[in-house]
């Protein structure tokens, strides 16, 4: 596990006249083993702070750090996080052991390893008894179990969301919310979820960024913000109490 540092982080789109500036100077310090959610409208700059941390987009003035090591210039392999998408895409013509164990056939972990940390991860998702079978076999909660776990194998040191509930229905986005709550509660993992959803980021942050128009409006407990609102966006966009 690991902290994540971001320290005044500037992203830019484009150089030079054409340049659109979307994350202005934000500074966060996320601790250890800690469940953040950022949350903010659409367009605000969330996945690209996201993608930044994972190393998916360049980062244009300041820092980001995962753990003591500044990783602006390390390759996203290489920085020990798993990221999950909205979209999870599982390989049809492989069983569900074969999706799950795949990045690490990759990485060349031997056979007993891979055995052991997919049975370790397929039972914390109850998906013990259905690694044999193939992804159509499953529901659709079971398929993003299968893609969650397909993260955790690998043992990253943080945990990055992006919307990965938001193509769901009210029962299943529900239902996965407490797996990940689940989740985290066994394995501790630092984890950054972004949403757009106010009542998604309430009830899974341990503390919350909300963020409007590249950037960082308040950074606290959902107590704090909802309570002590430190910005007129911030009551606004999480509802303050009457
Ligand atoms: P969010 O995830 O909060 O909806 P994004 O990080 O996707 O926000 O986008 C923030 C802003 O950056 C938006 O104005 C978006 O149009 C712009 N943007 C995102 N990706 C790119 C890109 N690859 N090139 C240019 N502009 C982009
Ligand atoms: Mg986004």
């Amino acid at each position: 596990m690991a902290s994540i540092s971001i320290r005044k982080l500037i992203k830019r789109y484009g150089h030079g006249a054409k340049a659109l500036q979307v994350i202005h100077g934000v500074d966060a310090e996320i601790h250890d083993g800690e469940f953040v959610v950022i949350v903010g409208p659409s367009g605000c700059g969330k996945s690209t702070l996201l993608r930044m941390v994972a190393g998916l987009e360049e980062v244009s003035e300041g820092e980001i750090a995962i753990g003591a090591r500044v990783v602006n210039d390390v390759e996203p392999a290489e920085r020990d996080i798993a990221m999950v998408f909205q979209n999870y895409a599982l390989y049809p013509h492989m069983t569900n052991f074969e999706n799950m164990a795949y990045g690490l056939k990759i990485a060349k972990v031997p056979k007993d390893e891979i055995r052991q940390r997919v049975d370790k991860a397929a039972k914390i998702l109850e998906l013990s008894h259905l690694l044999d079978r193939k992804p159509r076999q499953l529901s659709g909660g079971q398929r993003q179990r299968v893609a969650m776990g397909r993260a955790i194998v690998r043992q990253p040191q943080v945990f990055l969301f992006d919307e990965p509930l938001s193509n769901l229905d009210a029962k299943l986005r529900a239902q996965t919310r407490l797996e990940i709550q689940k989740l985290h509660n066994e394995l501790g993992i630092t984890s950054l979820f972004v949403t757009h959803d106010q009542v998604e980021a309430m009830t899974l942050a341990q503390r919350m960024m909300v963020m409007n128009a590249g950037r960082m409006e308040q950074f606290g407990t959902p107590e704090e913000v909802y309570h002590r609102p430190a910005t007129t966006f911030v009551a606004s966009f999480i509802g303050s109490p009457p």
